[in-house]
């Protein structure tokens, strides 16, 4: 017979890794709960690709609520790990009195032309008209993405989870009962299954017959550069509000996007070299950062749902069937409170009351299928 199991999650990227985690710290524990992962290790695709920076005031205002929580989640995790999961790390974005006005958020500090240019002396050479002012969320933190997966991958596999790697979900049959499902060399039942699979979410809906939810992957690029002069270690992350670039300091170089929203195939993503060399190029002309070289690139895919606020909750045709999914640029920064989410749904069948009615309701998918 094969094995039985009450919820499957799909996919190991950081949504899935923290939703496993977060069932491990419930009452239940992590028995009955398995984890399948396409490839031979945990948060290859997009997890594993990120700038690791969690901004409070960044996002629409349910990942600006799901971000607050998951941000107070990571300063003080339970139980403590070896080492930190996130830190103080301010944010600040430049351009234009009227971008900035359009950015702006509750908790934001407005920063005159002279203040920015204090906070950030690269930018003294910038030009006046582009960057007229900033806005800084001293509240936004970063995270060591490593450190947060290995985390959750510990803290799930210590309470049972059963973590499957180089197991890719290629059939999920649904029936009166639950579901019967290929996973790479596995075959097994689930009763409910979460779709934790990022850019290939809608594909593995599919395979349970849900209707798609018109999820977009976006590629995205980030590189390491090398720095003339390295910047400060509480230099704030710089982003321009036209969404064209941002850098922040990464040891003696910095980490730098192009900011690229290009859509893609759900695939392995790869760096367009085009791409980082304008990018090179634009900073070199409007800092005085001295961009001497690029160390490595990478891209991911930010998979966008269609009114840009991620989704969790059950598929409204498929009994038993949970979405999680749709996170674009904010996994990191929404992954504790979406897994905590996801986890009220599975284990009560009702978000909150830690969230707002408000947020619980905008992540239901059910709001594409009206
Ligand atoms: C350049 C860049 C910078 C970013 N910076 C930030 C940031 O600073 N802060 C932030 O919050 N977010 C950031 N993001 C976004 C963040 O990285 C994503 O939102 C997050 O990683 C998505 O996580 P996920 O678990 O949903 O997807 P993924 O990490 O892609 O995980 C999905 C997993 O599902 C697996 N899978 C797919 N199909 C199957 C199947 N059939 N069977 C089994 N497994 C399957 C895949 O192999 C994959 O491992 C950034 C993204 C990029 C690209």
């Amino acid at each position: 017979m094969d094995p039985v199991c009450d919820v499957l999650v799909i996919g190991g990227g950081i949504a899935g890794l923290s939703l496993v985690s977060e069932l491990a710290g419930r009452r239940s524990g992590g028995s009955g709960v398995v984890l399948a992962e396409s490839e031979p290790v945990l948060a290859h695709h997009t997890s594993g690709r990120s700038a690791e920076q969690l901004t409070p005031s960044y996002g629409p205002p349910p990942v600006r609520e799901l971000t607050a929580l998951t941000v107070a989640a990571l300063l003080d995790p339970r139980p403590a790990p070896p080492r930190p999961l996130a830190w103080p790390s301010s944010k600040v974005l430049v351009g234009t009195v009227d971008q900035l006005r359009a950015e702006s958020a509750p908790g934001t500090q407005e920063l005159s032309r002279a203040a920015l240019v204090e906070l950030c002396p690269e930018l003294a050479c910038s030009p006046a008209e582009l960057v007229q002012a900033g806005r800084l969320d001293t509240s936004s933190v970063r995270t060591d993405a490593a450190a947060l997966v290995a985390w959750h991958r510990d803290r799930a596999a210590a309470a049972g989870v059963r973590i499957l790697t180089g197991a890719p979900v290629t059939a999920l049959d649904a029936d009166d009962g639950g579901f019967t499902v290929t996973a790479g060399p596995h075959r097994l039942r689930a009763r409910r299954v979460v779709d934790a699979a990022g850019a290939w979410a809608d594909g593995v809906a599919s395979l349970a017959g849900a209707a798609p939810l018109g999820l977009r992957p976006l590629r995205r690029t980030a590189a390491l550069v090398r720095l003339a002069k390295p910047l400060a270690p509480d230099h704030p992350m710089v982003v321009a509000a036209d969404h064209r670039w941002y850098y922040r300091r990464h040891g003696d170089g910095a980490l730098v996007s192009p900011c690229e929203a290009v859509p893609s195939e759900p695939c392995d993503a790869l760096p367009v070299a085009e791409d980082v060399e304008d990018l090179v190029a634009i900073l070199n002309a409007v800092t005085s950062l001295g961009i001497t070289g690029v160390v490595r690139a990478w891209t991911g895919l930010r998979t966008e749902s269609p009114d840009g606020v991620p989704v969790c909750g059950f598929d409204p045709d498929v009994p038993g069937l949970l979405w999680l999914a749709g996170q674009s640029g904010y996994g990191f920064q929404t992954s504790s409170a979406m897994a905590r989410a996801a986890a009220d749904l599975l284990l009560e069948d009702a978000v909150g009351p830690w969230c707002s009615p408000g947020t619980a309701a905008a992540l239901d998918p059910a709001r594409f299928r009206r």
